[in-house]
């Protein structure tokens, strides 16, 4: 496969923007190669600029729900962006999408929009600190929260556990109220609840890490959760940005059954375009300027062209459910195919699904946390993801990201996923 162009693009790139990407994965340094620049996708498969088509398990990391490019989700667009594309004061759409969400999760009494996870979950945590006028958050190993300094963090040494900056520019004190417990690991939790329980204004949660490959939460362990932050009054949240709208309509609480007082959204309310939402009861939410003294805006927060697209994508999600069915079995698909290739090949690796969030692991399981993932072998893998680009399947360019299906994706598209990765399997091994 030829890659001059994206090649050409990539050096251009680098003069501009640092690393020649605007996010870090997209580079695709962990696999050892330069990107590829795509210039269109349409269902499940995308084009570069060389021409070079793949099946995309990317996904945009999550949003297309519907593959790309979808007819029904484009189609009036145009309309409304003749219209205008930003006011600056409030628009119908924006109420419609609000209750939409609302009714979809029982637990979500009011919500506000916002232009992407990261300021979903920063602006929740700060709604819960001044709910509770409590200082600590807990958050987990391996969990990702987006880039936003609090959340910025690894664990410290020992077990417990204050976080340490993940990154330079993130100072010390930043993240001294941020207690890093390890994930499906209640142990852990009630120590620092033991400790810190009246400081702890929230626990903040990717209720099925999505972030460290697919590792789900165990049932006891979010309830473990739900239970110790009632008994202290701190304030659940879960990270849906991920799994809103994805492993199930109602998400990830619809899954387990169980409630968190915040979640925040991102990803697929949007439908591609950046939008990110967090919302919850109505007293914490009633914190939330100008109601209350919690501060919390943003220009292009509730942007029409990103309302419309997103409304009309959990609309036609809403109306056609089957769906979810339907990329559950495409997940089961996978998973079987790529199970049977192991077994054939004898070689120490391991399928997680969870619902139709899909990862494979190069390295023997269990994986509950974040420790266990890091047996894996990047080495392996990176020779896998260049074996499947070769062979026109755009894998995440990462062992520790979930593949992303999407509605398009069809029978013979998975087919031969399954026997390409049989082949680069055999070549990483
Ligand atoms: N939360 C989770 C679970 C995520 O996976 C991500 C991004 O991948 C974020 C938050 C941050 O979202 P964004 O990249 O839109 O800021």
């Amino acid at each position: 496969m030829k890659h001059c162009n994206s090649e050409k693009l990539f050096e251009e790139a680098q003069k501009y923007i640092p690393g020649g990407v605007n996010s870090p994965v997209r580079a695709f340094r962990s696999v050892g190669l330069n990107p590829i620049f795509i210039e269109k996708g349409k269902g499940c498969k995308i084009k570069d600029v060389d021409g070079n088509e793949y099946i995309d398990y990317i996904c945009s990391w999550g949003p297309l729900m519907l593959g790309h490019s979808n007819e029904e989700l484009l189609e009036g667009i145009e309309e409304v962006v003749s219209k205008g594309t930003s006011f600056g004061v409030p628009t119908e759409i924006e109420v419609k999408m609000a209750k939409f969400i609302v009714e979809a999760y029982p637990s979500v009494d009011m919500v506000r929009m916002v232009n992407s996870g990261t300021e979903a979950t920063m602006s929740a945590l700060r709604v819960a600190r001044g709910y509770t006028n409590r200082n600590k958050i807990v958050k987990f190993e391996g969990c990702y929260h987006g880039h936003s300094d609090a959340l910025l963090v690894k664990s410290g040494s020992g077990t417990i556990t204050f976080g340490v900056p993940t990154s330079p520019g993130v100072p010390a004190d930043t993240v001294k109220d941020t207690l890093v417990c390890r994930y499906n690991d209640m142990e852990s939790v009630k120590e620092v609840f033991q400790k810190y329980g009246d400081d702890i204004a929230a626990v903040i949660v990717e209720p099925v890490g999505g972030n460290m490959g697919v590792v789900p939460g165990k049932k006891e362990f979010l309830q473990g959760l739900r239970d110790i932050t009632k008994e202290y009054g701190a304030v659940l949240i879960f990270d849906e940005v991920i799994t809103g709208f994805r492993i199930a309509f109602g998400g990830a609480q619809e899954v387990y059954g169980i409630e968190p007082d915040m979640t925040c959204f991102g990803k697929i309310i949007g439908a591609g375009l950046p939008v990110g939402a967090y919302g919850g009861k109505k007293e914490i939410m009633e914190m939330v300027s100008p109601v209350g003294p919690v501060y919390q805006a943003g220009t292009l927060s509730g942007n029409p062209l990103a309302m419309h697209m997103g409304y009309k994508n959990l609309n036609i999600l809403k109306n056609n459910k089957h769906i979810y069915d339907e990329l559950e079995q495409k997940a089961i698909k996978l998973e079987k195919g790529i199970n049977e290739n192991i077994k054939k090949l004898g070689i120490k690796a391991t399928v997680v699904r969870f619902k139709a969030m899909l990862c494979l692991f190069l390295a023997e399981g269990p994986f509950d946390n974040f420790q266990e993932v890091m047996k894996c072998d990047t080495e392996k893998y990176a020779v896998y993801f260049k074996e499947m680009l070769d062979r026109g399947i755009l894998l995440p360019p990462a062992q520790f990201e979930a593949m992303f299906l999407s509605a398009a994706h069809g029978d013979e598209e998975l087919e031969y996923t399954i026997k390409c990765n049989y082949e680069a399997l055999k070549v990483a091994f």
